[in-house]
C-alpha cells in the first residue's frame, strides 16, 4: 500500500494507493471555514492547522483498512508549489515516515497531479492539451507523457481561480469565490453588462484576468447598487469565453485533439458547458468535480506512477513555494 499526503496549501489529503494502482481510501480535510472570514487564505493559520490535523487523518486511514505503518511500501508528498509552512508539514511528516519504516519518498509536483487527476477515473492517450485553472495558477500545457509536461503559455498577473476569489471578496460574498459566484451566476443575466474579454484576440498561449476584475470594481464604483446574479453571470461568461477560445485555438494551432482541463476551476459547470457547446472535433475531458480541487487522491496516483519507475526522491529534498515550469515554443 502507498500513502499519499497533500499539504500544499489549506485543504489536508490524506490518501492510500495500492499497488496495483487502485485508490483504496481518500481523506480530505479542508480549512475554508477557518480562512472564509478573511476573504483568502492566512498562511500563518493554514499550516498550524495542517500540523494539527495530518497526524490523525493518516491514522484514520490506516485504522479504516486495518492497516499498520508497516504496511506501506511507500509514500509520496505533494512537494510544491504552495506555501512553503504548510508544504513543510506534508513533507516533513513523509520523510520522518520513510527514514522510520525505510520506504521510498516519493515527490509530487502539484500541478502536474491536477493535470493526471482525469486519471482517476479514465485514461486520456498523450500527447493532450492540458488547461489548468486554479486558485493560484491558470496556464496550458501540452501533456506528452507522465513525466514531460511543456508549458506553452500562462497568466500573466492573476489566475482564474484568483479573479473569482477576488471579485467574491469585492462583492463581500465568502470565500472561495468560484462556488458561489457560479451558483448566484445561474440566477443572472450574462448579457447585462458588457465586460472585456482579456487578450482573446491576441495570438499567444498567454491569459490575463486583473484587467477583468479591474473592470468590475469600476463598474461597481460607477453604477453603485448592481445585481449581484448579473455581475457575476457577466463576470463568468467574460472569464470562461477567455479560457475556452484560447484552449481551443492552440488546440487548433497545435493540431491536438485532446483536451483535459483540470483544477479548482474546471469544477465550474458554466466552463465545462462552454466548452463543450465550442469544440468541434476537440473531445474535452473533466475529472470529476471532488478532484477538480486539491485532493490527495491526484497525488496518489502520480505517486503511483513514481513509484513503479522507482522515481524516488532524496531526503534532502525540498519543498518548493513556485512552480517548476519554464514557458517554451510549443
Ligand atoms: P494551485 O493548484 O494553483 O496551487 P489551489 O490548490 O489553491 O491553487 P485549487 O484547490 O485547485 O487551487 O482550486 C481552488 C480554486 O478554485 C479557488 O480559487 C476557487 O474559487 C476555485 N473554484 C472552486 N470551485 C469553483 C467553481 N465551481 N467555479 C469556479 N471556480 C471554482
Ligand atoms: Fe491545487
Ligand atoms: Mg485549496
Amino acid at each position: 500500500m502507498l500513502l499519499a499526503i497533500e499539504t500544499s496549501c489549506d485543504e489536508t489529503g490524506v490518501a492510500l494507493f495500492s499497488e496495483e494502482g487502485t485508490l483504496v481510501e481518500d481523506f480530505l480535510y479542508s480549512q475554508v471555514a477557518l480562512h472564509s472570514p478573511y476573504g483568502g487564505i492566512v498562511p500563518e493559520i493554514a499550516s498550524r492547522k495542517q500540523l494539527e490535523v495530518l497526524h490523525p487523518l493518516v491514522k484514520r486511514a490506516l485504522e479504516e483498512r486495518a492497516l499498520k505503518p508497516y504496511d506501506l511500501k511507500g509514500v509520496a508528498v505533494t512537494f510544491g508549489p504552495g506555501l512553503l509552512g504548510s508544504l513543510l508539514v506534508g513533507v516533513t511528516y513523509a520523510k520522518t515516515l520513510s527514514l522510520a519504516l525505510k520506504i521510498p519518498l516519493i515527490a509530487v509536483d502539484h500541478l502536474s497531479a491536477h493535470l493526471f487527476s482525469i486519471f482517476l477515473e479514465r485514461e486520456v492517450s498523450f500527447p493532450y492539451l492540458g488547461l489548468l485553472v486554479s486558485g493560484g495558477h491558470t496556464a496550458l500545457f501540452v501533456v506528452q507523457d507522465f513525466d514531460s509536461l511543456k508549458l506553452i503559455g500562462h497568466t500573466r498577473d492573476d489566475a482564474a481561480g484568483e479573479a473569482f476569489d477576488k471579485i467574491a471578496k469585492l462583492l463581500g460574498l465568502p470565500y472561495p469565490g468560484g462556488p458561489v459566484i457560479s451558483e448566484l451566476a445561474e440566477k443572472g443575466d450574462p448579457e447585462k453588462y458588457p465586460l472585456p474579454r482579456p487578450m482573446l484576440e491576441e495570438e499567444n498561449f498567454d491569459f490575463s484576468f486583473s484587467g477583468l476584475k479591474t473592470a468590475v470594481f469600476q463598474l461597481l464604483k460607477r453604477e453603485g447598487n448592481l445585481r449581484n446574479e448579473d455581475l457575476c453571470a457577466s463576470f463568468q461568461k467574460a472569464l470562461c469565453e477567455v479560457l475556452v477560445e484560447k484552449t481551443l485555438r492552440a488546440a487548433r494551432v497545435l493540431g491536438i485533439k485532446r483536451i483535459v482541463v483540470a483544477g479548482g476551476v474546471s469544477a465550474n459547470t458554466y466552463l465545462r458547458g462552454l466548452f463543450q457547446e465550442r469544440a468541434q472535433e476537440e473531445e474535452i475531458f473533466f475529472p470529476h468535480p471532488k478532484y477538480c480541487t486539491d485532493n490527495a487522491a491526484m497525488v496518489g496516483f502520480l505517486g503511483w506512477i513514481k513509484f513503479k519507475k522507482k522515481d524516488f526522491a532524496s531526503l534532502d529534498a525540498e519543498p518548493y513555494s513556485r512552480a517548476l515550469f519554464k514557458k517554451s515554443r510549443p
